[in-house]
C-alpha cells in the first residue's frame, strides 16, 4: 500500500470514529483532500483510492493541474479569492468555501451567470478576527448572507471557518461550536434560497473535534499528502 492510500484509510477511519462518537452517521461528513502545492500525480493517486473532492487555494495552481486530472474530480476552492481571478475558475469548481464580502459574491454571480450556471458557495466567518485570515465577522454575517442571497447565480449552502492555530486540537473546539451556533442563527432567519446544510471546518490537526461539533466538510491536507514545503 502506498503512503497516500494508507493515510487516506487512516483518515477515513478517524472520521468515522469521530462521527460515531458524536452520534452522527459517518456518511454526513465529507473529506476535502487539500492538495495545494502537491503535484497532479499525488492527486491522481488519491483519486485512484476513491477520493473525489479536492480543495485548492490558488487559482493559478488549480487551473494548471485540473486539465491533467480526471474530469470526475470535484474541485473545491478553499483559499482567499481575489475578484479579478474569479473568471478563471468560473464553472470549474463545485463549491467556493471562502466568500466573505459582497464584491466577491457579485463577481462570482456575474461570472457563473455568464456561463448560465449557478455557483454553490459557503460564507467564510472569521470568528477570531485575526487580521491575517479572511472571513466576515460574526456580527456582519447575517447581513452578508441576506445580500448574497439576492444574487441569482449563487447559492449559499453553509458556512466555513478557520480557527487560530493551536497545538492542542481542543483549542479550536470553541470556534467550531461558535460556527455551528452561527449557522443555526442564519437558518432561523429563514432567508429565501439560503441553505445551512454545510459546515466546513477542521483540518489535519483538529478535524475530529470539528466533526464532534457538527462539521460536514473537513479540509485535510498534510495528514493525507505529507507536510508542505512552502506556503
Ligand atoms: C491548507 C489549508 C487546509 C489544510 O491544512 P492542513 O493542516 O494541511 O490539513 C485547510 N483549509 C484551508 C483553508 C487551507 O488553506
Amino acid at each position: 500500500m502506498g503512503e497516500i492510500e494508507e493515510h487516506l484509510r487512516e483518515i477515513r477511519e478517524r472520521i468515522a470514529r469521530a462521527a460515531t462518537r458524536a452520534g452522527r452517521d459517518p456518511e454526513t461528513v465529507r473529506l476535502v483532500a487539500v492538495s495545494k502545492t502537491k503535484p497532479a500525480a499525488a492527486i491522481a493517486e488519491a483519486f485512484a483510492c476513491g477520493q473525489v473532492i479536492f480543495g485548492e487555494n490558488y487559482v493559478q495552481e488549480l487551473v494548471a493541474k485540473q486539465p491533467e486530472l480526471p474530469a470526475e474530480i470535484s474541485w473545491h476552492f478553499i483559499g482567499s479569492l481575489q475578484s479579478n481571478k474569479v473568471r478563471q475558475i468560473a464553472g470549474k469548481v463545485d463549491l467556493v468555501h471562502s466568500v466573505d464580502r459582497p464584491s466577491l459574491a457579485r463577481e462570482i454571480d456575474r461570472q457563473w451567470g455568464a456561463l448560465g450556471k449557478v455557483c454553490d458557495i459557503l460564507v467564510q466567518v472569521n470568528i477570531s478576527r485575526e487580521q491575517t485570515k479572511g472571513g466576515t465577522s460574526s456580527e456582519e454575517l447575517l447581513g452578508l448572507v441576506r445580500e448574497v442571497a439576492q444574487l441569482p447565480h449563487l447559492k449559499v449552502k453553509g458556512l466555513m471557518t478557520m480557527p487560530p492555530f493551536f497545538d492542542d486540537p481542543e483549542g479550536a473546539r470553541p470556534y467550531f461550536r461558535k460556527l455551528r451556533e452561527l449557522s443555526d442563527e442564519v437558518r432561523e432567519a429563514a432567508i429565501p434560497g439560503v441553505e445551512m446544510r454545510e459546515l466546513s471546518m477542521g483540518m489535519s490537526g483538529d478535524f475530529e473535534a470539528a466533526i464532534e461539533e457538527g462539521a460536514t466538510l473537513v479540509r485535510v491536507g498534510s495528514a493525507l499528502f505529507g507536510e508542505r514545503q512552502y506556503h
